[in-house]
């Protein structure tokens, strides 16, 4: 794991805007995390990263007059066996889901505890593939390679270059940092996904990797990556934000350096029932920048949207394509929704065209039904076999989403 720990710190102290930080971060913080924690379980980790971090002011977080940022993606898929050469369709959704996570838009957005509910933050940061590339030339912003390295994420030349970033090292070379979000798709081994600390910016390194089998949303209920949330993960590290528990796990020692954050021992695994409690307080382990599974990970918190923004805006200027309002999915009104003998009734005002997609979910944030149907009228669902409880309802078109929860099982 050393192999990953390159201090790319050096070049940040030359760096004007610095300045805007309280401290540095002190390399890659899971060496502590891999060394102590690794061996007990062959399951990678979400991540490994950690960069630089701020306080932000709180007062500034009102009286912003936001705009959407429009930033360009390129993916770069450098793949060895045929499942990891991803589907463009798999891109697609990707890029979905983490237009969805940066927008709150994310269907489960209600799974967030009452608790947390105040905090919850809308980034306004809307992704594309590209549609040029850095000649001016037309393109999907999928690139391609097959390669003979098994593990080429994870795999460094002799002098320590990361070789997936490398065309002459057997991978694919990063698009002009400084306009392009570089995201490396080739399998790791150890972690989900890596990214480049701040000081990279800008950079042939600069960018970040993500193993196939954590890319995108796909059907796999054995898998705990299969919701596209590493990406929303890792873009968070990219735009500056560091894991909850700071570098080193253990209380009052450090943080994230986020106010609205709660202070926390460690991170967590899995789906763990709320609350759960550490350093006094309760943690918050449904956050994007937590190691939980993708269906437990909903949100990032007003102060870490802050922070990003701050980032996005110094920093990272440069990938910047727009700032103008765009179009984003709004709320679907007049749905009704009833349950009666066993059966979900949802019935909107007027027929909606599709695809529309009908997911819901137990409140434990269980997944418990999905199909996606070419139009919505009169739709029904058999809630035969489902247990006592309340379950939460998401129906959403490409621009529009309605979620409500409804009680079955009585
Ligand atoms: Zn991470």
């Amino acid at each position: 794991m050393s192999i990953l720990l390159i201090d790319k710190r050096k070049s940040i102290k030359s760096n004007p805007l610095s300045a805007l930080y309280s401290y540095l971060s002190t390399a890659f913080a899971l060496l502590f995390f891999i060394s102590s924690s690794i061996q007990l379980t062959a399951q990678k980790l979400r991540c490994t990263h950690d960069a630089v971090v701020s306080s932000i002011d709180d007062n500034r977080l009102k009286s912003e007059n936001r705009s959407t940022f429009i930033l360009q993606v390129v993916v770069h898929v450098v793949w060895n066996q045929d499942e990891e050469n991803i589907s463009d369709e798999r891109i697609s959704n990707q890029i979905s889901r983490i237009n969805e996570d940066f927008n709150k838009l994310n269907e489960d957005i209600d799974l967030v505890p009452d608790l947390f509910q105040d905090l919850i933050g809308n980034a306004e940061i809307k992704f594309e593939l590209a549609k040029e590339d850095p000649f001016g030339t037309p393109t999907n912003g999928i690139n391609r390679r097959q390669t003979d390295i098994k593990t080429i994420g994870s795999t460094l030349s002799s002098d320590q270059k990361e070789v997936i970033k490398y065309s002459t090292l057997g991978g694919i070379d990063a698009w002009d940092t400084n306009h392009y979000i570089n995201i490396w798709v080739g399998r790791t081994v150890e972690v989900f996904g890596l990214t480049a600390t701040l000081s990279s910016a800008g950079t042939k390194d600069d960018g970040i990797i993500i193993t196939p089998e954590a890319f995108g949303e796909f059907e796999d209920d054995s898998s705990i990556t299969n919701k596209g949330r590493t990406l929303t993960h890792e873009l968070g590290h990219y735009f500056g934000l560091i894991h909850l528990w700071g570098r080193d796990n253990g209380c009052g020692t450090d943080d994230d350096g986020i106010v609205d954050t709660p202070e926390q021992e460690r991170p967590y695994s899995g789906c763990k029932i709320f609350p759960q409690v550490s350093c006094g307080s309760v943690d918050m382990n449904m956050n994007f920048m937590d190691f939980s599974n993708d269906t437990c990970l909903l949100f990032f918190t007003n102060n870490q949207v802050q922070l990003m923004r701050d980032v996005l805006t110094t920093i990272r200027s440069g990938i910047i394509v727009s700032d103008e309002d765009i179009f984003i999915p709004k709320p679907l009104e007049d749905i009704e929704i009833s349950v009666h003998d066993n059966t979900l009734l949802i019935r909107p005002a007027s027929v909606i065209d599709g695809p529309v997609f009908i997911e819901f979910y137990s409140i434990s944030g269980q997944p418990l039904h999905k199909e996606t149907l070419n139009i919505l009228n009169d739709h029904r669902i058999n809630t035969n076999y489902l247990p006592k409880g309340v379950y939460i309802l998401s129906i959403r078109t490409a621009n529009q989403r309605f979620t409500d929860t409804f009680a079955a099982g009585f």
